[in-house]
């Protein structure tokens, strides 16, 4: 039987390559975003619905959520919208601070606890969420970022308890850096204290031909989504692979003595 993704964030990046992925395999996908209006590519292809969606909207939720159940059975909700508010906390503003939560926090949390009344009551079910290394990790000028992701991990993992409880499935990616158009769509405050900081952080991020792509994202998802397993997170991307598995091996302590010895030496 055919199965069915609902996606979160699909105008760009990881969501719109993960729409394109399920809908080449077969799957029904809903593909909500924003402006559906403006979507010139997953609107061409027969097997994906394009449904509004600001997960900061709880009333559209609502909406969009009975939409798409309306539409038939769901499998697969993927959590995916997100952007990223760089820079030092004393620069941000309250309301930079309040929307960076309400999308990459409460949009997961809020759109999660539409569904799981459906999936509890059919006893199956799967969420992925899009955290990101930045979860597991901390970084510099990065602390609101890292806090909504950082929130994301221990929300899931609380969850996955009561969820497995009734047959319910939750699990979390964790890309490194992917080449999406995050960065030029992420809000970036400065301030003069910390610009030193800044610039030897940024220093770190370099983009270049063997940076995950959104297409290889995509691939962990599609293996979440079908692998049968239980597994709760998915690091993925060589970058996080390694810096993870370093933070595991020599502990917190030795992880952030690293960082501020790769900062140095920029
Ligand atoms: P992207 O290319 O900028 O795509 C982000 C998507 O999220 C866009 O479709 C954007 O829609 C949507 N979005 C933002 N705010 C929204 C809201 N309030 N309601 C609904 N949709 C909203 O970035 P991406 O890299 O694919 O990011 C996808 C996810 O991956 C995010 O959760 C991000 O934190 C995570 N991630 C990214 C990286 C990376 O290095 N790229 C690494 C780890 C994790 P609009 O077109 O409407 O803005």
């Amino acid at each position: 039987m055919t199965k069915t993704i609902f996606i979160t964030g699909t105008s760009a990046g990881i969501g719109k390559a993960t729409a394109k992925l399920f809908a080449k395999r077969g799957w029904k996908v809903i593909a909500t975003m924003r402006r559906p209006q403006n979507e010139t590519e997953l609107s061409l292809l027969s097997n994906v619905t394009l449904l509004p969606l600001d997960v900061t909207n709880l009333d559209q939720i609502k909406e969009t959520t009975q939409k798409a159940l309306a539409m038939g059975n769901i499998d697969v909700v993927f959590n995916n919208a997100g952007y990223a508010l760089f820079g030092a906390l004393e620069a941000m503003t309250d309301e930079q601070i309040v929307a960076q939560m309400e999308t990459n926090f409460l949009g997961v949390v809020r759109v999660t606890q539409a569904f799981i009344p459906y999936f509890r009551e059919r006893r199956t079910g799967l969420f992925i969420t899009t955290g990101s290394s930045a979860g597991l990790m901390g970084f510099p000028v990065s602390s609101m970022y890292n806090a909504s992701k950082w929130a994301l991990e221990g929300w899931s993992e609380s969850l996955s308890y009561e969820l497995n409880e009734v047959g319910v499935g939750i699990k979390t990616i964790e890309p490194g850096l992917v080449a999406t158009e995050i960065v030029d769509r992420s809000v970036v405050v400065s301030h003069p204290a910390y610009e030193n900081l800044a610039n030897k952080f940024s220093a770190l991020l370099t983009y270049g031909e063997d940076t995950t792509s959104a297409e290889q994202i995509a691939e962990v998802v599609y293996g979440a989504a079908t692998d049968g397993t239980n597994t709760l997170r998915y690091v993925c991307g060589e970058d996080a692979k390694t810096l993870y598995a370093q933070r595991l091996a020599n502990g917190d302590e030795a992880f952030i003595a690293g960082m501020r010895q790769m900062l140095e030496a920029n």
